[in-house]
């Protein structure tokens, strides 16, 4: 890596000495995992934290997904984003249900409510919508919809740790909420993931999913696995929890510092804030039209690359179009998030990241929208 290359992402880390005297009772208790006295404590705090009725953690934001959806008949239909991550669909898929891709609004790509019901069959058993890069789906839509049709409302929160809605944590909304606690997101435990349930049931089933299906420890009654999360995994999340304000705060300073930088400039769409809605500064994302900003998504990229600037592609391409899922499923008629996906780009962002790094990156975006860099030199 070079010296003043800024990357897209970066782990943050609670001070060596902290994350050391957190771990150290281990090393006599001798407890490394299956609800040790750090999980307990994480699960607690985080509980509490996001507003969650009952919340299970796992050994990453994966499981988490994959515990909800094994609640359901294979060859269930779920209605959902191709606008996400691959792991939305792929617990979908890899738990034997079927993706029905459902287009996301223009504003925050965040799920349509208004095509949801439309692709609603006899065979549909939930929403899986996506609060994507923090933004908050349409939840009274959303839940209207899915009350009135019987359907479980889930929601794959990974973007979403720490945002609040009229006074409510994240764990608030939907019937299962899963959390991912990656090293790259805004609350870490290296790798882990949490799923918050609205009811006991669900809580226990889900967390018994994650213990080769055992509810109690000697007879299993459903099929599981093992996606438990470890005492090492639990320890660095109550190391970082200590600072999710400060870390909340910074990022939420550089997106406004981004969004002052680059307001106006033709070309760049920059997500609206959400009313009510307190934001967890998790992601900058900026969607680029080619004609208005006078180069396309692929130039701009490449172009910040040479200038030493890190992007993501995030999301690209939409699940639906993965070639692993060729001819399996409908793709659907998405093309609001067709649209996205090809002129999205995530900004670097990241809690050292400088208001001089800021700044570099929103010159490098100016000189190329006026033409300052030439888009047309090969590259
Ligand atoms: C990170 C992420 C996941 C997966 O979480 P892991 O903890 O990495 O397994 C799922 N969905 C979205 C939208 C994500 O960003």
């Amino acid at each position: 890596m070079e010296i003043n290359r800024i990357p897209v992402a970066r782990s943050s880390m609670p001070p060596f000495e902290e994350f050391a005297a957190e771990i150290k009772s281990l090393w006599n208790t001798r407890w490394l995992s299956n609800y040790g006295e750090k999980h307990n404590q994480l699960q607690e705090k985080l509980k509490s934290y996001l507003d969650a009725s009952f919340i299970n953690l796992y050994s990453n934001g994966h499981q988490a997904l994959e515990a909800a959806f094994q609640i359901f008949p294979k060859g269930s239909e779920v209605i959902t984003t191709p606008f996400t991550y691959a792991s939305t669909t792929q617990a979908i898929v890899h738990s034997g249900l079927i993706p029905v891709f459902c287009d996301i609004e223009p504003e925050f790509y965040t799920l349509d409510p208004l095509k949801v019901e439309t692709l609603i069959t006899e065979k549909t058993v939930a929403i899986a919508a996506v609060h994507v890069y923090g933004n908050l789906c349409n939840h009274d839509a959303l839940q209207y919809l899915a009350k009135k049709h019987g359907l479980q409302l889930i929601y794959d929160a990974a973007h979403a740790f720490g945002v609040r809605k009229d006074g409510h944590g994240i764990g608030f909304f939907g019937d299962m909420i899963m959390l991912s606690f990656h090293a790259t997101k805004v609350f870490h435990t290296f790798e882990g993931g949490a799923l918050i349930c609205k009811s006991a049931a669900l809580a226990e089933r889900t967390k018994a999913w994650a213990h080769f299906g055992m509810y109690g420890n000697e007879d299993a009654e459903i099929i599981g696995t093992n996606a438990k999360m470890n005492e090492i995994q639990a320890a660095m999340g109550l190391c970082n929890l200590r600072h999710i304000e400060s870390a909340l705060a910074i990022r939420r300073a550089c997106v406004e510092h981004y969004k002052k930088r680059l307001q106006g400039i033709e070309g760049i769409h920059l997500c609206s804030p959400q009313l009510d809605v307190i934001p967890n500064g998790a992601y900058m994302p900026i969607q680029i039209d080619p004609a208005e900003f006078g180069a396309d998504r692929e130039a701009t990229v490449q172009l910040l690359e040479r200038n030493g600037i890190s992007t993501r592609k995030y999301f690209y391409p939409l699940t639906s179009a993965f070639s692993v899922y060729r001819g399996l499923f409908k793709t659907g008629d998405t093309p609001v998030a067709e649209k996205t996906s090809a002129q999205i780009i995530c900004l670097p962002l990241y809690t050292e990241l400088t208001k001089d790094q800021i700044d570099t990156i929103c010159n490098s975006l100016i000189c190329i929208h006026c033409g300052k860099i030439n888009t047309n030199r090969p590259l």
